[in-house]
C-alpha cells in the first residue's frame, strides 16, 4: 500500500476528536484574546510529538507557536490555524456549556468547535503523522496564531515580519467541501462633522446641528450599497461561481453582498445636552468591498458622496489601515493541487469559492504567497450559539492535511516542486 492510500484509510478519529475537545477547554475569547494557556498545550503536543517547536509574543497574551518539520532542502508549506475564539456570549442561550469540548452524536461542540479549534486540531493530528515519513524533502511550518478575530496584527501578520515565510499557505479556517481562495476588502472610517452651538429653544432657526448633519453622511454613504461595480473578468467569474453555491445552499444574503460594497453605521455619538444644538458628531462606518474593487475607489466616491450631500468640512479619517480585498488564482498550481486532494478525500464536488468577510490569509498574499483556506466547519453555528463540528469532517480535514503536507513534500509527484 502506498503512503497515500494508507492516508486515505487512516483511522485519526479518536485522536483528532480528542485533541479537538481538549483546544475547546481552553476559553480563549477574543477580546481580550490570551491564548497562553491553548499556546502552551500546542507547544507541549508538538515537543510530545517530536516536533521542533517554539513560543513567540508580540505583545502579553498574544503568544504564537511556530513548529517545523524539516526534511531537507526543497519547498516550504506553511500551515495556519488561530487559536483565539469570538466570545461565547449569554451563556444562557447556549444548549450546553460552551467551554465544556463534549462529544454528542458525532459532533464535538463548543466555541470554536469550527471556527477554528476542528481546523487546528486536524493539523496537529497530520504533523505527528507526517514527522514519521522519511521520503520528504523541504519543509512545513506550522503556525497557531493569537488575534484573528481582531484583525491578525499580532498573530499572523507579526510572525510574518519576523521572517517566517514560505512557497505556499493552507489555513485550516472553516470552509466546508469548497475551499477559499479570496476574500473581500475592508475600510473602515470615522466621520466627523461640526456644527455651531445654539440654544434649543431657538432652533432649528439659530446655529447648526451637527447630529442633523451626519443623518446626511449617513444616507450618503448607505447610498453606496446600491452602486453596481466594473470588476476584471477573472475575479468577475469567480464572484459568480461562489454566487451560485452560496445559493444552492440557500445562502442568499451571503450570495448577494459578494458583488457589493456592504455598508454598517455601527457606533454614533454626539451632541452636549437636549437643550443644546448640537456642535459635534462622530460615527463609524464599516464598508466590504468585492474582489475586483480597489478600495481606493470606494474611499473616493464615500467623500464625494459625503461632500455632496452633506456639504463640506466634514472630517473623514480611516480607523485602521484599508484591507484591499485578495485571491489566489484559481488556476494556481497549488490551488490545483489541494483542489485534487479534497476531491479524492472528500468527494469530488469540491470548487473553489470567495468569502464575503476577510482573514489572515490577506497577509500571506501580500507577501506572494499563494493560499487557501479549508477546514472542517458547521457554517451555522460560528460565531454564534450552540457552535459543533462533525467528527467525519475531522477525520476527512486530518487525512488531507497529511495528505497535502505528502505530495507537497514528495519530489515530482506532482507536490511542491511543480505547485511551487
Ligand atoms: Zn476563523
Amino acid at each position: 500500500m502506498t503512503v497515500s492510500e494508507a492516508i486515505k484509510r487512516w483511522d485519526c478519529e479518536r485522536e483528532v476528536t480528542t485533541v479537538c475537545s481538549e483546544l475547546i477547554r481552553f476559553p480563549s475569547e477574543n477580546p481580550p484574546c490570551d491564548v497562553t494557556g491553548i499556546a502552551a498545550y500546542i507547544l507541549e503536543r508538538l515537543h510530545r510529538a517530536g516536533i521542533p517547536a517554539r513560543q513567540l509574543s508580540a505583545a502579553p497574551g498574544m503568544t504564537s507557536v511556530v513548529g517545523e518539520l524539516d526534511f531537507g532542502p526543497g519547498p516550504c508549506l506553511v500551515v495556519n490555524g488561530h487559536m483565539d475564539v469570538v466570545p461565547a456570549g449569554d451563556r444562557e442561550r447556549w444548549a450546553f456549556d460552551p467551554f465544556g469540548g463534549e462529544v454528542r452524536e458525532g459532533y464535538v461542540l463548543g466555541r470554536g468547535a469550527s471556527d477554528m479549534k476542528g481546523g487546528l486540531a486536524a493539523l496537529l493530528v497530520a504533523l505527528s503523522e507526517a514527522v514519521r515519513w522519511d521520503s520528504l524533502r523541504g519543509k512545513v511550518l506550522f503556525m497557531a496564531v493569537p488575534d484573528e478575530e481582531t484583525g491578525g496584527w499580532y498573530g499572523t501578520r507579526w510572525l510574518l515580519e519576523q521572517g517566517f515565510t514560505g512557497d505556499a499557505c493552507l489555513i485550516a479556517e472553516p470552509s466546508g467541501i469548497n475551499p477559499t481562495i479570496g476574500q473581500k476588502g475592508a475600510l473602515w472610517l470615522r466621520a466627523m462633522t461640526r456644527g455651531v452651538p445654539a440654544h434649543g429653544s431657538l432652533s432649528p432657526l439659530v446655529g447648526e446641528n451637527a447630529i442633523l448633519r451626519m443623518t446626511k453622511v449617513i444616507e450618503a454613504v448607505y447610498s453606496i450599497w446600491g452602486r453596481s461595480w466594473t470588476i476584471p473578468p477573472e475575479p468577475r467569474r469567480l464572484i459568480s461561481e461562489t454566487q451560485a453555491i452560496l445559493r444552492e445552499e440557500g445562502l442568499e444574503v451571503q450570495a448577494e453582498v459578494l458583488d457589493h460594497v456592504t455598508v454598517n453605521v455601527g457606533r454614533i455619538s454626539g451632541g452636549d445636552k437636549v437643550n443644546i444644538v448640537a456642535s459635534r458628531c462622530e460615527a463609524e462606518f464599516d464598508l466590504r468591498v468585492p474582489v475586483g474593487v480597489p478600495v481606493g475607489v470606494v474611499l473616493d466616491l464615500f467623500r464625494q458622496l459625503v461632500e455632496e450631500r452633506a456639504g463640506s468640512g466634514v472630517e473623514i479619517t480611516p480607523l485602521r489601515e484599508p484591507i484591499e480585498a485578495n485571491y489566489t488564482p484559481p488556476a494556481h498550481p497549488f490551488v490545483q493541487l489541494v483542489l485534487r486532494i479534497i476531491r479524492e478525500v472528500a468527494g469530488d464536488t469540491s470548487r473553489p469559492v470567495l468569502q464575503w468577510a476577510s482573514s489572515d490569509a490577506r497577509f500571506f498574499r501580500r507577501h506572494g504567497i499563494p493560499t487557501l483556506q479549508f477546514g472542517p466547519a458547521d457554517l451555522q453555528g460560528i460565531h454564534g450559539y450552540d457552535e459543533r463540528v462533525a467528527v467525519a469532517q475531522l477525520v476527512q480535514a486530518a487525512r488531507a492535511y497529511a495528505l497535502l503536507i505528502h505530495d507537497y513534500l514528495s519530489p515530482g509527484d506532482g507536490g511542491g516542486s511543480r505547485a511551487a
